[in-house]
């Protein structure tokens, strides 16, 4: 595992630790301060992949109304 200076993306403390654990390829760090576990953020996808990834989803949303679309769409 590689030692990468970045900040924690929630509470903004250096991490300045070797990764806590490797998973899918990609370096996984635990903030001393906050706990929070996060990726290193060259390890992000850009922003055209993320939306790429996106779009190959086929998500109902968080609201009801997508999903209230979807059920009447299917009592017709
Ligand atoms: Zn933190």
């Amino acid at each position: 595992m590689e030692s990468d200076d970045h900040f924690c993306p929630l509470c903004l403390s250096p991490i300045k630790h070797e990764a806590d654990f490797v998973f899918k390829g990609r370096n996984f760090y635990r903030c001393d301060e906050c706990h929070l576990l996060s990726v290193c953020p060259d390890a992000l996808p850009d922003a055209q992949t993320e939306k790429n990834r996106y779009l190959n989803h086929q998500n109902y949303g968080c609201g009801p109304a997508p999903v209230l679309v979807d059920l009447l769409k299917r009592r017709i």
